[in-house]
């Protein structure tokens, strides 16, 4: 019996960028939220070997048109396993993609969190918490959120994290246009707008796995007022107040790239959604429900030539 784990997309709630690193990267602050929208992987055990005797990564992916070598990041991630661990079993992956590519949905890293999981079992590595969080965040800035997702304040380059209490009960209706976007052109976009200038490498601070984390880190740092609004607007549990709170400084390049966004974005207003957002650098952009049903119907309304469409509803934190 292969081992099933499923890996959780997101949305941002909130997303600002506060300059540009000279390492490359972008100092973020974010809200994210985990929904029901899921890849699942099955692992097994593969007897196969490499030339050099490690184990053989087998990867099949069903669903998408994605690479099963290097480029995958569930093929990385357990390679990158083999490395650190010096374990020299092999696995059989087969990844249902659901989740779609290129999309602000955190696909590819929601499935290398996935795959870390599943593999520290799958091989009985006996890792760490800790471990698992700083391996994530060598794979990829989002990573570490989809290790146990849930509502959470994420900081740094997106890595360092603080849990929140769970935002209030809703339903999201997703439109994912036939197009994606690649992150790093928003972000171009964004830097010579906002943040031509590069600014000094920010203090890096550890990765924080502490679930009672978050008024440690309210009080290491000033958080920006965006996502200060959201993160009173969900203790306030008053959805409407998340809805007015919802921001992200990625739309405006993401919109003037793409105009069509905007038009999904007040047709979702049209028809009852009572926010609105892209998230992450797009391309989808999600609409807020009361409940799952309300987004089912919402749904209905929608013209299938916007693009995929999906309601879906929050996903809480996972045991680790
Ligand atoms: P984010 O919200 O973190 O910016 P995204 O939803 O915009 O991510 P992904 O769907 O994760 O984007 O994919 C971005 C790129 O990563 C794609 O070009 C894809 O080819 C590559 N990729 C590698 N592995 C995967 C995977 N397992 N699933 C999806 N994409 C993957």
């Amino acid at each position: 019996m292969p081992l099933v784990i499923p890996a959780y997309a997101k949305i941002n709630l909130c997303l600002d960028v506060l300059g540009r690193r000279d390492d490359g990267y972008h100092e973020v602050e974010m809200v994210m939220q985990s929904i029901s929208l899921h890849d699942l992987l099955e692992l097994s055990l593969s007897e196969e070997q490499e030339n050099n005797n490690m184990g053989k990564i087998i990867l099949t992916v069903a669903g998408a048109d994605l690479p099963v070598g290097e480029e995958n990041l569930v093929f990385r991630t357990a390679r990158i396993l083999q490395e650190y661990t010096g374990c020299r079993l092999g696995c059989s992956i087969l990844l249902h993609k659901k989740i779609p590519v290129a999309a602000g949905l955190a696909g590819g890293s929601a499935d290398a969190a996935a795959a870390l999981l599943g593999l520290n079992k799958l091989w009985n590595l006996d890792l760490t918490v800790a471990e698992l969080y700083a391996l994530a965040a060598k794979i990829g800035s989002d990573v570490p959120f989809c290790i146990k997702g849930g509502t959470v304040l994420a900081k740094g380059r997106g890595e360092q994290l603080a849990f929140l209490e769970a935002a209030p009960d809703m339903g999201i209706i997703l439109v994912k246009p036939a197009y994606g976007i690649s992150t790093g052109e928003v972000y171009s976009k964004l830097n010579s707008a906002v943040y031509p200038q590069v600014i000094n490498t920010m203090q890096k601070k550890d990765i924080t796995n502490d679930t009672n984390d978050i008024h440690n880190m309210l009080c290491l740092s000033d958080l920006g007022p965006p996502v200060l609004r959201m993160i009173k607007a969900i203790k306030s549990r008053q959805l409407p107040a998340v809805c007015k709170a919802l921001y992200n400084i990625l739309e405006e390049p993401a919109m003037k790239m793409h105009p069509n966004l905007l038009d999904i974005k007040n047709i979702l207003f049209e028809q009852g959604a009572m926010g609105v957002l892209m998230s992450g650098s797009g391309s989808t952009i999600f609409g807020i429900t009361p409940d799952l049903e309300a987004a089912h119907l919402l749904s209905k309304g929608l013209s299938p030539s916007l693009g995929s469409i999906y309601a879906v509803k929050l996903q809480g934190a996972r045991e680790v």
